[in-house]
């Protein structure tokens, strides 16, 4: 090779080097047009938040349709209590034997009424245990749902007659006295137990009994989380009891359809607070 093509050679070498920086440049140092574009946009972002928050507190609008408990308490509730009527509006004409009817010592069931359409419980229940057909076939669709979960949850005791409630009730009156008994026990007529639209389960852990123990069993725990699924809520809740007027029973369950379930689940409210105040 001459000094001629060498010098060529080299020349060469020089370019693609000088093109191979120039092209690989934005790599490591970064555009610095681009850059100032992305900060614009950025900006651009952040001053568009802002203008939707303040329209939205202008307006009294909610920037997020999840944020609805921003709203001011008594309209949330106002919005509860009125998808609450329009959902018992549907069952009105059934009056107190309706599956979203309130059944409470201010508002008791007829001493001769007998729940039509009932039937027989055939898991892990006692003889004779009946419920309002509606209701049992969700009972047994949830105690399936609940073993296949690995909680095995039994059958305390459905519909009771007024006559059986009458005699429960002055059990409870001759041993702790009448102030006790009505915190413990429905007077006649009072029990959700008589619409066949009530049931106490309970699981073996705490010995099949009716107690506040039953709340943090895992049975316990799979009921307070997805009875509603089943149109089933815990119908007397822990901190409510100045409401429903009745200790806090975890173990007592009330049908009423899935979507008023789902409404009270969800909110925390009580029949009391929905339809009453
Ligand atoms: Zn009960």
């Amino acid at each position: 090779m001459n000094r001629h093509s060498q010098y060529i050679l080299l020349q060469w070498i020089a370019i693609f080097v000088i093109s191979l920086t120039m092209a690989l440049q934005p790599l490591w140092t970064g555009d610095p047009d681009e850059e100032k574009m992305y900060e614009q946009q950025e900006r651009t972002w952040l001053f568009d938040e802002s203008i939707v928050g303040k329209y939205a507190q202008i307006h009294g609008q909610q920037p997020d349709p999840e944020s609805e408990s921003e709203l001011s308490g008594e309209e949330y509730l106002q919005n509860l209590k009125m998808q609450a009527s329009e959902l018992r509006a549907v069952h009105s004409d059934e009056g107190y034997k309706a599956i979203t009817a309130l059944i409470s010592p201010e508002h008791p069931l007829p001493p001769d009424y007998i729940p039509e359409n009932m039937s027989v419980l055939g898991t892990r229940a006692y003889d004779g245990a009946m419920m309002r057909a509606e209701a049992a076939e969700a009972l047994e669709r949830l105690m399936a749902d609940a073993e296949a979960n690995g909680q095995i949850l039994y059958v305390i005791s459905v519909y009771r007659s007024y006559a059986l409630q009458e005699r429960l009730h002055n059990g409870y009156i001759a041993s702790m006295g009448r102030a006790a008994a009505e915190n413990e026990s429905a007077p006649p007529g009072a029990s959700e137990h008589q619409s066949g639209l009530a049931v106490d389960l309970s699981c073996e852990s705490v010995g099949h009994d009716l107690v506040e123990a039953f709340e943090n069993t895992p049975e316990g725990r799979w009921v307070a989380e997805h009875a509603w699924q089943y149109g089933f809520i815990v119908r007397y809740p822990k901190d409510k009891t100045h409401k429903t007027g009745y200790g806090y029973e975890p173990w007592h369950l009330r049908y009423i359809g899935v979507e008023m379930a789902q409404l009270i689940h969800e909110t925390g409210l009580t029949l009391e607070e929905l339809y009453e105040e």
